[in-house]
Parts: C-alpha cells; sequence; structure tokens
C-alpha cells in the first residue's frame, strides 16, 4: 500500500487520498469473480509429454463441456501449466505459444473459452528455484490480481496434486481428476484432504446448481 502511493507523494495530501480510495475500490469492488483454475496437460488435454506440435493436441472428453458450462456461468477459466520443457531445452516459448493457440482454436470449435492461460518455463534443475512452478502460486497470485478473482470462492482442477494443493491455501474447493500419470499416492491424498471426480463433467454437477 504504501509504494503504491509514493509516486502520489509530490500531489500532496489530495494525491495521497486520491491513491488510498483507488486503492480501496479496487479490492472491495473488483475481486467479487469465483475462477476455475484448471492445469492442462492430463487435464484439458491428453498429456503425451512435452508437448511441441500443436498437431499433436487433442482434448480430452468432457474438457470443452466444462469449460463452456463455467463460460455460461461467467466464471473466468485461467489455465495454469507447469511447462518445464522449456527450461530442459524441449521445447520453446514460441512452441508454447503455438500449443496454447491450438488449445484455444479446439475449444473454440466446440464453443468453449478459456480467459488466460499462465506457464511456468522453469525446472529446479535446469533453472533454480522460481516462485511460479506449482504447487507455488506465484502465478495464480498474479492471476487473481489480473483478474479480479475471488480466490476462496475459486475452484482448483487438476489431475496431479501439485494442481490441487494451492487450493488448501486459499481454503477454497480443490478437485483431483486423476489421469492415467496420477500416482496412487496422490489420489488418496486428494481423498483425505481435497476431493476427487471421475470426469470434468462430474466436477461441474458438483459445483454448479442443476
Ligand atoms: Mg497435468
Ligand atoms: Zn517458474
Amino acid at each position: 500500500m504504501i509504494g503504491a502511493v509514493q509516486p502520489e507523494m509530490n500531489l500532496g495530501l489530495a494525491g495521497i487520498g486520491r491513491a488510498f480510495t483507488g486503492e480501496f475500490q479496487r479490492v472491495s469492488l473488483r475481486a467479487i469473480r469465483s475462477a476455475m483454475f484448471i492445469d492442462r496437460d492430463g487435464t484439458l488435454i491428453k498429456d503425451i509429454g512435452y508437448i511441441k506440435n500443436p498437431d499433436d493436441v487433442e482434448l480430452i472428453p468432457h474438457a470443452a463441456n466444462a469449460v463452456r458450462r463455467m463460460n455460461y456461468a461467467l466464471r473466468p477459466v485461467i489455465v495454469v501449466t507447469n511447462q518445464s520443457g522449456i527450461a530442459r531445452g524441449m521445447l520453446t516459448e514460441v512452441d508454447y505459444e503455438r500449443v496454447r493457440a491450438r488449445v484455444d482454436d479446439l475449444l473454440a470449435e466446440r464453443g468453449a473459452y478459456i480467459d488466460a492461460h499462465y506457464h511456468c518455463p522453469h525446472h529446479p534443475e535446469y533453472t533454480g528455484p522460481c516462485d511460479c512452478r506449482k504447487p507455488r502460486l506465484g502465478l495464480f497470485e498474479r492471476a487473481i490480481h489480473e483478474h479480479a478473482i475471488d480466490a476462496g470462492s475459486s475452484l482448483w482442477v487438476g489431475n496431479r496434486w501439485s494442481d490441487v494443493e494451492p487450493a488448501l491455501h486459499y481454503r477454497a474447493r480443490g478437485v483431483l481428476v486423476p489421469s492415467d500419470e496420477t500416482p496412487g499416492d496422490e489420489i488418496e491424498r486428494a481423498l483425505r484432504e481435497a476431493e476427487v471426480a471421475q470426469t470434468l463433467t462430474d466436477v461441474m454437477h458438483m459445483i454448479l446448481p442443476g
């Protein structure tokens, strides 16, 4: 807060007052949207490992329906994905961007829309520690700020525990949707500490009325 006000200091007291008013309005009026934070590989699209070629993108059944239902419910759909293949030199940011565009195109063909994509290009062994690799919160914090999201009423969905664990931090709902790649101990942990669903359609039935 102090940091946000400092640029206004040369305007005198009136300027400081305006800065504070702006901050309070932003926090109280905008942070009202309940998002779905959803993992990409193994959750929205099939996980073939470090996907580089847009032609290899294949939607998982139920994915487009679930995203579309969130769209109709006016809930932002935010993809957050770990892409350590970039740190490993197996794909580039340009490859990632092409794959992202393909995901959006395939969803658009089915009337479904992703509000924003965020990715972590790092891996601790290659690029050192970062604050954005799930289950760390860096990308979620950015999304919450940039899209005026109320974290506590949002939903975390993915096929790995690291996708669901951030929900605990925000005291929000987290649902694991296991894929072939999900280790059994992660399913058991989600059954104890969060929730588990068979498909994304089941997740929608759990969280949306009707
Ligand atoms: Mg995944
Ligand atoms: Zn990162």
